[in-house]
């Protein structure tokens, strides 16, 4: 039975809060790539390694070419709510990088292994830190830039280790956090290893090329560019055929300002804009790169900042849904006139 006295309310440990939010931040291996990826690119990295042990549950590891972190500088890096991207609400409302909470670092060192290792351009040697209370800097080796090596994810968190699939379905899954990004930045490298084979390797290309790659013969041999602007709206990438849908919804790729984003306002305008020419059971496919004022849209929604919110919703939905629509009306009428059918 309950005692009547309540119980005192404590404050929660930076470790136990880190440990919370990593619930949120860092679900399963896949989010784990998706914030050090960001951190690389946020970095200036143009190459980027990506290796992967057992699903990434067992070893994440990821390499980078980019500025690097000073070593007084590394124990902040793991330290919770300490960024060097944003200083101010004016500076988050305004954000041109990937991340700005400076969480990931912190949650992914509550609930797993982790070292990072790290050299400046100008520095000598390279540096390591280990471990989420981590304050020693030690003298490490390494070519300028940074890597992050995450061993045994959720060891101390069985409830959450329980929640997670197979090796193969979480390798799946960080493959396609992989390419996401991948597809975003053409002109940077990117390598994927799992168990110590390579799977992936792009090279430095341009937008069509790697999404070729990417998405394979079948949407580049049947996709169109897409290109538009309106006012602050910006729009280019590449849309897929009606010939080249398919039954899933697996080679669908928006961007909102470098961002890979699933959200419902912009696939709907997508969607809408098909609906003449696809049958509801089929898919397109397309790679979209929206870019607009980041004033004018919040990223700020979800800690995996996967949604965004727009402050005119209604215009951006709009104009996404007529260059679509414009689009595909242009192909369709020159394959009419060119062979009525
Ligand atoms: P955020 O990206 O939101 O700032 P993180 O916890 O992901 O928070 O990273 C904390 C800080 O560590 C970053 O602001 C950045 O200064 C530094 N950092 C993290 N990863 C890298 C990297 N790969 N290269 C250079 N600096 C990095
Ligand atoms: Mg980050």
């Amino acid at each position: 039975t309950e005692s009547a006295s309540p119980r005192p309310i404590r404050q929660l440990s930076d470790q136990l809060i880190s440990q919370i939010a990593a619930g949120e931040v860092v679900e399963r291996p896949s989010a784990v790539v998706k914030e050090l990826l960001e951190n690389a690119l946020d970095a200036g990295a143009t190459q980027i390694t990506v290796k992967l042990e057992q699903g990434g549950v067992k070893r994440i590891c990821i390499t980078d070419n980019g500025r690097g972190i000073p070593p007084d500088q590394m124990p902040l890096a793991l330290a919770r709510h300490a960024t060097s991207k944003i200083a101010s609400l004016a500076e988050l409302e305004n954000v041109g990088t990937l991340g700005f909470r400076g969480e990931a670092l912190a949650s992914i060192a509550s609930v797993a292994q982790l070292t990072l290792t790290s050299r400046t351009a100008d520095a000598a040697h390279a540096w390591e830190i280990s471990g989420s209370h981590a304050s020693t800097v030690a003298p490490s080796s390494g070519a300028p830039g940074t890597t992050i090596d995450v061993l045994d994810l959720y060891f101390n968190t069985p409830a959450r280790r329980k929640f997670l699939k197979t090796e193969q379905t979480e390798f799946g899954h960080c493959a396609e956090v992989v390419r996401r990004v991948a597809l975003s930045r053409p002109d940077v490298s990117f390598s994927l290893s799992h168990n110590g084979k390579t799977v992936d390797h792009w090279t430095v290309n341009d937008i069509a090329k790697r999404s070729a790659q990417i998405l394979g013969n079948e949407f580049s041999g049947a996709r169109l560019p897409i290109e538009a602007a309106a006012g602050p709206l910006k729009l280019n990438g590449f849309i897929g055929l009606p010939t080249a849908s398919k039954a899933r919804a697996d080679g669908q790729y928006f961007y909102v300002n470098g961002r890979f984003v699933r959200d419902k306002l912009l696939m709907h305008a997508v969607r809408a804009a098909y609906e003449d020419v696809l049958h509801g059971d089929r898919y397109p496919s397309y790679v979209i790169s929206l870019e607009l004022d980041p004033a004018l849209v919040d990223v700020n929604v979800h800690p995996s900042k996967i949604e965004v919110r727009f402050r005119d919703s209604r215009a951006v939905h709009q104009f996404v849904f007529h260059a679509v629509t414009r689009t595909l009306a242009q192909t369709s009428a020159t394959a009419h006139g060119a062979a009525p059918s």
